[in-house]
């Protein structure tokens, strides 16, 4: 444990205790190096959307959970800050809408799956693929750590959900043939752009949420699943968060301009 204390008035407690939970993370294993820059990406991009789930991610949560529970084969894809972020939804979710869990690395060892994958037990989940000899299958057009997939999971899923992916692997799934959804706080990732259903915002905000939509749309018909799926537009789903933020840019520069608002207006 890292120790540090984080008063709970302290105005950015949430993004430090999960800063805390990363950094935990690293010590155990879990969470690669390079994940705790990703993760400082992911703060910005957060930073510029107020840290607030907002209505272009609500309708990609819709859209993503009705993908979930009409695939016929659908893979929750899980690295390391994914395990660290989100380990009991990822296992919720997986309970929910009949998915995989398979662990898929960029830097993998031995070691680092097996720590995820006891995270990911711990958290309730009863299988596990992708890890050590079991991700014996490759995906062809790539060629990190990243194209070893579990030939009962990633490798014949029709839909993969990628939280906090890297863009080679969404274009690599995607030229394959399969649905991706990304869950990325950054709009302009590779990843972000290359999905075909992508979620903007922060993990441990949708993840429930995601939950809580799937739980609700088991309810429905099919058809209706299916209608959601249909009128939902990723590109343009994407360009409304892209507008959101300069919104936000733009009020935020107003409120810091002191010299009033028409001398900030470029
Ligand atoms: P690409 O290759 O797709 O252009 P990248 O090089 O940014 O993207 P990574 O370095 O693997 O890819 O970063 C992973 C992405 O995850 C980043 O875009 C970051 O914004 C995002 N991210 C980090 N933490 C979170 C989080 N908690 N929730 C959602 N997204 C996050």
């Amino acid at each position: 444990m890292t120790g540090a204390r984080i008063p709970n008035n302290h105005p950015r407690a949430e993004s430090l205790r999960l800063r805390e939970k990363l950094a935990d993370s690293f010590v155990e294993g879990v969470v690669a190096v390079s994940g705790l820059i990703a993760h400082g990406r992911g703060e910005a991009f957060d930073y510029i959307l107020g840290e607030k789930t907002s209505k272009p991610a609500l309708r990609a949560i819709e859209a993503a959970a009705a993908a979930l529970l009409t695939a016929e084969s659908p893979v929750i894809s899980v690295n390391g800050n994914t395990a660290a972020l989100a380990a009991e939804e990822v296992v919720k979710l997986s309970d929910t809408t009949a998915s995989k869990i398979e662990v898929n690395l960029f830097y993998r060892s031995f070691e680092r799956e097996l720590a995820i994958k006891k995270l990911l037990e711990k958290a309730g989940a009863k299988e596990v693929l992708g890890v050590g000899k079991d991700a014996s299958a490759k995906i062809p057009e790539l060629r990190s750590q990243r194209r070893r997939v579990d030939p009962k999971g990633i490798l014949v899923a029709d839909l993969v959900m990628v939280p906090l992916e890297d863009g080679d692997r969404t274009e690599a799934l995607i030229k394959m043939g399969k649905r991706v959804i990304a869950v990325d706080l950054n709009p302009l990732s590779r990843t972000a752009q290359k999905a075909t259903i992508t979620i903007v915002d922060n993990i441990v905000r949708c993840a429930p949420k995601l939950i809580e939509t799937a739980e609700k749309l088991k309810e429905q018909s099919n058809e209706e699943r299916v209608r959601i799926l249909e009128d939902f537009d990723n590109r343009e789903n994407l360009a409304h968060s892209i507008v959101l933020m300069k919104k936000r840019l733009e009020k935020l520069a107003q409120k810091t301009c002191r010299r009033g608002r028409e001398r900030c207006d470029h």
